[in-house]
């Protein structure tokens, strides 16, 4: 059994119940349900996940809800796990994000607490950011963020 690609047009689809339909494949339109925050698939024959980066992020924010139906599916799939065990953190939203990501530095005044030369004036630091609208969110805070 399989579910219809037209399931993208759902846009308000919040909840998504498909335990033990016998589905082999998810669609690649559920990338698109931006409101979708569960998706029960315990009990299927799975083996097709839609590629993409929206599914690694959404998989990846429900495993650390403990979402335990992916914990299991995730278990069965070592490449995914893989994967997901690279996620890094965007310094301005805090969600986790895989591939697509822009790398910033941000030059920052030592903290008097780190333990470097005091001719620094400025250190460089990695910030990670998981797109561009929040590239374009970032501002004093980031200063901050930083810091921590
Ligand atoms: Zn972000």
């Amino acid at each position: 059994m399989y579910i219809p690609e037209e399931i993208k047009f759902l846009q308000k689809l919040k909840q998504l119940f498909l335990v033990r339909n016998n589905l082999e494949a998810l669609p690649e339109g559920l990338c698109q349900l931006k409101n979708l925050k569960i998706l029960d698939i315990a009990g299927n024959v799975i083996q097709i996940f839609p590629q993409g980066e929206i599914t690694a992020r959404f998989i990846i924010r429900e495993l650390e809800e403990n979402n335990p139906f992916l914990m299991n599916a995730i278990e069965c799939h070592p490449e995914a796990r893989e994967k997901i065990s690279q996620a890094k953190q965007c310094a301005i939203c805090k969600k986790p994000f895989l591939s697509e990501w822009l790398e910033c530095v941000q030059f920052v005044s030592p903290s008097k607490n780190w333990k470097i030369s005091k001719n620094l004036q400025l250190i460089p630091l990695q910030i990670l950011l998981c797109s561009y609208q929040c590239f374009d969110q970032r501002g004093p805070d980031l200063f901050e963020i930083a810091q921590e």
